[in-house]
C-alpha cells in the first residue's frame, strides 16, 4: 500500500459545489481509502519545499501564494501503486487546457494551474510528502466532515471563459469583476478571507 498526500487547493476548498463533487469522488473509496482530513494553512517554507522542483519557474511566486494564503483541507490516502495511478488518471493533467475531457480537473479546474487537487503522483513521492507534512499536520484521522452535495452553484465553465479572456488581456476590468461575483456565489467564505481567495485566483491569470 502506498501513502499519498491530498490537498484541496483554494479553488476546491472554497468553491463548495466543486468541493462536494471532488469529495464524492474521493469518498467513493473505489480503489483507495481516505485515512485523514484536516484543516491546515500551509506555511510558506513548507510549500517552497513541497514544490522545490518548480523553484525558478515564472509561476512559482503565485503558486506559493496560492497554497499558503488560506486554510485548506489536507489529507492522506492509501492505495496500491496501480490504484494511485488510476486516481491520477481520474484527476487529469496538470494544466487545465491540457486536462483530459471528463477528468476532474477538466470538469472543475478553472484555468492554468488552478486545478483543484494535489495528489502525490507515485508511491515514492507520496511517502516523502506524507513524511514531510506529517510533522506539521495530523495525517492519521478524519477530522473534517465534508458534504457530498451543495446548494451553491458550480460556475466552472463561466469562470474558465472569463479567465481565458482575462489571461489574454481582453476586458480585464469586466472579467475580473465577473470572476469575483461568480466566486462569491460559489462560496460561503468570510469577507476577510474572500479577498485572499480573489487574489490567488486572479493571480493565476495575470
Ligand atoms: P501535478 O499537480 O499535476 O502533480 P506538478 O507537480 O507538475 O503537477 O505541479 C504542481 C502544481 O504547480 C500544479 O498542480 C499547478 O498548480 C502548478 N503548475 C505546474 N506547472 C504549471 C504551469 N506551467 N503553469 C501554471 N501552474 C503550474
Ligand atoms: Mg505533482
Amino acid at each position: 500500500m502506498a501513502d499519498a498526500l491530498l490537498i484541496f487547493k483554494p479553488d476546491a476548498t472554497y468553491r463548495l459545489a466543486v468541493r462536494a463533487a471532488l469529495w464524492s469522488w474521493l469518498a467513493s473509496e473505489r480503489d483507495w481509502k481516505v485515512e485523514s482530513l484536516a484543516w491546515f494553512q500551509p506555511p510558506v517554507p513548507l510549500i517552497e519545499s513541497h514544490y522545490d522542483f518548480l523553484q525558478g519557474r515564472p509561476f512559482f511566486p503565485w503558486l506559493v501564494d496560492f497554497m499558503t494564503a488560506l486554510p485548506l483541507v489536507v489529507g492522506r490516502v492509501t492505495a496500491s501503486a496501480d490504484a494511485l495511478k488510476l486516481m491520477r488518471y481520474d484527476l487529469g493533467e496538470t494544466r487545465i487546457a491540457q486536462s483530459r475531457p471528463g477528468s476532474l480537473r477538466e470538469r472543475y479546474g478553472i484555468f492554468g494551474g488552478l486545478n483543484c487537487l494535489h495528489l502525490s503522483d507515485a508511491p515514492e513521492t507520496g511517502a516523502a510528502e506524507v513524511e514531510k507534512w506529517s510533522k506539521v499536520v495530523q495525517l492519521d484521522k478524519v477530522a473534517v466532515e465534508l458534504e457530498t452535495q451543495s446548494d451553491k452553484p458550480d460556475h466552472t465553465y463561466r469562470l474558465r471563459s472569463l479567465a481565458t479572456q482575462l489571461a489574454a488581456g481582453f476586458h480585464v476590468e469586466l472579467a475580473s469583476r465577473a470572476i469575483r461575483e461568480l466566486l462569491a456565489e460559489e462560496s460561503a467564505i468570510e469577507e476577510k478571507s474572500r479577498e485572499a481567495l480573489y487574489r490567488v485566483i486572479l493571480g493565476a491569470l495575470s
